[in-house]
Order: structure tokens, then C-alpha cells, then sequence
């Protein structure tokens, strides 16, 4: 028996237990070397046949087209706020962004930190609580790209349909939402994601970028801050987290096994609307805090009628196995993380448990 909580948290986040259990069987031996995959050369053939592997396997199931490349960094996607300007902002160019909250406003000020950046939608005024009108952008013309972030993992917002760019390059923060939902990838011209949300551990940022863009970085940039570098040496240019890797990869094949995106979309939605039922029918008890044209099927923003009642939600709510309830500090309130790996049983129990808790205190 395995005593598995009900694990809403945003990240680091749940794992299906598939995965652990495979990753356990397989942790002192992996595939007959006689060691676990962390003891391990990552020049050996049996780790590049893992880094293929998992490779091979985002570019099937997300449908990323032959043309693109597929990285494995290190640095989160915190990193990439920083190296996709050094890359890709060129003398005179601007970076153009969509501020959605939290992620966004990060991305943009560390963009700030080498060139010029413009904001071209923001839904700064409503407290980021919906994504910004995107239907028709006047993005400037010196444009070396537009950012936006797909789902903001602290506000529990996401992109219902993608901005039009037109010539202008689109590039998504898909952090807390790669692989939950089919993506058009063809229609950006980079994607990032830390790996701790929808793909598997922390430790590996995934990058997925038109060769065209990232085959030749600028030279006065540090080695591994170029993507050229990772490019030229499929992500092994030194030392890469192989275990998180590995781990990336054993989930690749778990959402296969499952169906691949199209189904993990399905789930997602089976799964949230057992709990934005619950909001919506509580008569004003529980109040989600997105817009509902903006709702995440990731992050499920909600709030209660004081802080003391959203304390002891929270407060009960672990006594009672669940995990992870408590909003980000920066906003308060409270948010249940429902990435692919949570499953339905998780997303049941909690809708219960806030029928309950209405009862006894609404
Ligand atoms: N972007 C988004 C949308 C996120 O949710 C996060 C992490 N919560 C980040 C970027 C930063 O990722 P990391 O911690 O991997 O640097």
C-alpha cells in the first residue's frame, strides 16, 4: 500500500505513481548495467538512448515539427527570461511582450536588462485576473519577437487561443501548461518549459525552438548561455541532469500510454470542472478569482469571504490529506494545481471537501 496525499502543489507537483514505481524498480539496476542512471556516464550508450528517447517522444506526442529543435537545459525557465534576449534581441530591435502577471512581468524585466522592450497587452488594471484582449496587437515593427505566457501559474489564467503574429516571431513560456492541451507548435518560433509542472522533475528545462533561430548565437555571449552550443552538441554539451531527464522520459510515455495530449486535454477538463462546478454552485461561498474566459485548466484560483475562513480551509484541508492549497504568497487566497499527473480521485475528493467545508461554514 502506498499512502499517496492528494497533492495540489504548483510546482514541484505531483507525479503519477506509474512513474515512481517504474523509476523505483528500476533505480539500483537500470536496464541490466549494474548501476541506477545517476552513476552513470552521460556519454554512455545507454543514457544517450534515454536523452533520444524522451527526445523523440515530446517531438511525437506534441507534434513538433522535423525543422525544430528540441533542447535540455539547466537554469529553469528563469534562465530562459534571461538567455532568450541575449540570443535573440538584436542591436535596435525591440522585445515585445503580452504582461499577464506574475511570469510575464518577470520575463519582461529581465528582458529590460538587454535592450528595449514594449508591452503591446496587459491586464495589469484588472490585477491579471484574465488574459488581455490579443485579437489585434500593434506589435512594433523592430520587433525581434513577442513573448507571452500561456498559463500564469500564480493567477490561474491561460491563453484560450494565441495572438496572430504575423511575420513577428511568437515565443511561449509554457511552463505550467506544456503537454496539457494540443499546441500548433508551428506557429511559434520558440517554446520553453521547467520540466516540474506537466513533464516530470525539476532540474531540466525543456526548449523547443525553429533551427533558423537558435543555430547561431551571437558570439560575445558565455558558452552555455548560446543556445548554438546545446544545438550543436544535442544537449550535452556538459554534464546534463540525466536523472531528471530519464524521469521526463518515463512520463513522456505515461501520457502516451494515456493517449497522448489530445486525452491529457480531456482529462484536464474532466478534472477542473469537477472543482469550477463546485465554485459556481456555491452561491458566492467560494469565488474564483479568473475571469472565466481566462480559467486555467492548471491553477485554479479561488478565494473565500476572509482570510480567516481561507486559513482554516487550508488548515482543515491538510488535516484531511490534502496538499497544496494555500495561494502564492504574492496574491493570498487559495489554489489547487491540477496538472496531468493529478488524478481524477484527487480532483473528486477536494470538490468534497469544499461541499463540505461550505456546509459547516457557509
Ligand atoms: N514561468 C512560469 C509560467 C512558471 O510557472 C515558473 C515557475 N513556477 C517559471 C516561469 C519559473 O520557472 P523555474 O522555477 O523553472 O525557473
Amino acid at each position: 500500500m502506498t499512502n499517496r496525499a492528494f497533492n495540489f502543489n504548483a510546482g514541484p507537483a505531483a507525479l503519477p505513481l506509474e512513474v515512481l514505481q517504474q523509476a523505483q524498480q528500476e533505480f539500483i539496476d537500470y536496464a541490466g548495467a549494474g548501476m541506477s542512471i545517476m552513476e552513470m556516464s552521460h556519454r554512455s550508450g545507454i543514457f544517450e538512448e534515454v536523452n533520444d528517447g524522451a527526445q523523440s517522444l515530446l517531438r511525437e506526442l506534441f507534434g513538433i515539427p522535423s525543422h525544430y529543435k528540441v533542447l535540455f537545459l539547466q537554469g529553469g525557465a528563469s534562465t530562459q527570461f534571461a538567455m532568450i534576449p541575449m540570443n535573440l534581441l538584436g542591436a535596435g530591435q525591440t522585445a515585445a511582450f503580452v504582461n499577464t502577471g506574475s511570469w510575464a512581468d518577470k520575463a519582461i524585466k529581465e528582458a529590460k536588462l538587454f535592450g528595449e522592450t514594449a508591452v503591446v497587452a496587459s491586464s495589469e488594471a484588472d490585477k491579471f485576473n484574465r488574459i488581455p484582449d490579443v485579437s489585434n496587437l500593434q506589435i512594433p515593427t523592430n520587433s525581434a519577437y513577442l513573448h507571452i505566457t500561456s498559463n500564469e501559474t500564480i493567477e490561474g489564467t491561460q491563453y484560450a487561443a494565441y495572438p496572430e503574429t504575423g511575420d513577428v516571431t511568437l515565443i511561449g513560456d509554457m511552463s505550467s501548461d506544456i503537454l496539457s492541451r494540443p499546441v500548433d507548435v508551428s506557429k511559434f518560433g520558440m517554446i520553453y518549459a521547467g520540466a516540474q509542472k506537466n513533464l516530470g522533475p525539476s532540474g531540466v528545462t525543456i526548449v523547443i525552438a525553429r533551427e533558423d533561430l537558435i543555430s547561431e548565437s551571437p558570439k560575445s555571449i558565455a558558452t552555455m548561455l548560446r543556445y548554438d552550443t546545446h544545438v550543436k552538441n544535442n544537449s550535452l554539451y556538459n554534464t546534463p541532469p540525466s536523472f531528471s531527464i530519464y524521469l521526463v522520459g518515463l512520463m513522456l510515455k505515461w501520457v502516451k500510454e494515456r493517449g497522448g495530449v489530445a486525452a491529457m486535454e480531456q482529462f484536464n477538463r474532466d478534472k477542473t470542472k469537477l472543482i469550477y462546478d463546485t465554485i459556481d454552485n456555491s452561491g458566492g461561498f467560494y469565488r474564483g478569482f479568473a475571469d472565466v474566459n481566462s480559467r486555467s485548466l492548471m491553477n485554479i484560483t479561488f478565494r473565500l469571504g476572509s482570510e480567516e475562513l481561507e486559513k482554516q480551509f487550508v488548515k482543515e484541508s491538510e488535516q484531511q490529506g490534502f496538499v497544496g492549497l494555500k495561494g502564492h504568497r504574492s496574491v493570498g487566497g487559495l489554489r489547487a494545481s491540477t496538472y496531468n499527473a493529478v488524478p481524477l480521485e484527487s480532483c473528486k475528493a477536494l470538490a468534497d471537501f469544499m461541499g463540505d467545508f461550505q456546509k459547516r461554514n457557509g
